[in-house]
């Protein structure tokens, strides 16, 4: 029922007129977007250990660090036993779902690979929650990687604007490919999850409030969004990036006034343009966070955009810290619990799961 209320109340004129605001307006748009995730959601925040097990990638993103033109990373793919001893530590430490994130490839070695490694954990750790992040596959892959006990995708769609879309991807790359995508991971029945950058470059003001229609069109059940930042061995490297950090917290919050069940992620990228920075996404009514547990030795090679944070620390470092940082929030760590997309279950409920 609070869901309908909220709904009627927003609309697409209000959002672009207050996407940018700060100050006192802000902190009420935050608080305004807060109760509605407790009433929905409840004030549990949800833990993602994050493993990046491979930066090898065939596409070449304009945007970003892994892009298969920069010759400055050292290539890597982390091997099952690490990646089985990853996921122990997200075990041991009460984290209730993984997220598989990689570099884009579609060579049957890799798809092997990932099929095989989702396999062993769901055999190893029956109770994980399992997402995969391993970019666009075709749906016998999809089907493969469902089958082998993977229960979520995410795949941002970077912007929903296909002209948008255009330069920031190479002709190679392709915006309507990448919707089609979308679709089949929600008739595989997968909870799906996608994003955008917030402050990319050509970005508009309407081009993110269409992104926030576009979620909620796509009937979405978990978004991860967050601020560009540029990386300096890319095509977009230079910019100001300092205003995407409060567009980012807005709009996180206008998402969750929007889309009150779904799972939203306080995404590293906050934390790479403020200290506080993935508290904050949490006060502007995100319900997820995404703790690294990449291996201390991969993670300067895994940098999507520059000043990542995170990089100096292991995973017993970012378990402390993550869990004192929700918890000065006034929110509350769940260990131990999946905390799947309440929305997906509504979803399915509903018949709208295809
Ligand atoms: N290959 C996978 C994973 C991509 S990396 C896939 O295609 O889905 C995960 C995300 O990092 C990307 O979807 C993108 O939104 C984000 N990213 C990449 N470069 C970035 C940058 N410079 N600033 C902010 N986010 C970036």
């Amino acid at each position: 029922m609070v869901r309908e209320i909220y709904i009627s109340k927003i609309s697409r004129e209000e959002i672009i007129n207050n996407l940018l605001v700060g100050g006192r307006e802000q902190k009420e748009l935050h608080e305004r977007a807060s109760v509605i995730r407790d009433e929905n959601v409840s004030r549990n925040v949800y833990f993602r250990g994050l493993i990046e097990f491979s930066n090898i990638c065939k596409n070449d993103c304009y945007y970003c660090g892994i892009r298969k033109s920069n010759d400055k990373p050292e290539r890597y793919s982390m091997s099952k036993e690490e990646i089985l001893r990853a996921v122990k530590f997200c075990d041991r430490a009460g984290y209730g779902s993984i997220v598989l994130q990689s570099g884009e490839r579609n060579d049957v070695g890799f798809i092997n690979f990932v099929a095989e490694i989702v396999k062993e954990i769901k055999e190893k750790f029956p109770a994980m929650g399992m997402t995969l992040c391993v970019g666009e596959q075709n749906k016998a892959t999809y089907r493969r990687f469902f089958e082998a006990g993977a229960h979520r995708y995410l795949l941002r769609i970077e912007t929903s604007n296909e002209e948008h879309y255009k330069k920031l991807h190479p002709k190679e790359m392709n915006f309507k490919d990448r919707i089609k995508c979308l679709e089949n991971l929600k008739d595989m029945g997968f909870q799906l999850g996608t994003g955008v950058m917030i402050g990319s470059p050509f970005q508009t003001i309407e081009n993110l409030v269409d992104d926030l229609f576009f979620f909620k069109e796509m009937d979405v059940d978990m978004v991860g969004m967050g601020p560009f930042i540029s990386h300096q061995h890319t095509p977009l490297k230079g910019g100001d990036e300092t205003k995407n950090f409060n567009l980012s917290l807005n709009m996180i919050a206008y998402l969750r006034i929007l889309m009150p069940d779904i799972n939203i992620a306080a995404t590293t990228a906050l934390q790479a343009l403020h200290p506080r920075g993935r508290e904050l996404g949490l006060e502007a009514g995100a319900n997820v966070i995404m703790p690294l547990v990449t291996p201390k030795k991969y993670r300067e090679n895994y940098q999507l955009y520059d000043n990542k944070p995170c990089i100096e620390e292991s995973s017993d470092e970012c378990l402390v810290c993550i869990t004192e940082r929700i918890k000065s929030v006034g929110l509350k760590p769940k260990f131990g619990e999946k905390g799947d997309s309440l929305h997906y279950f509504r979803r399915v409920k509903n018949g709208c799961a295809d």
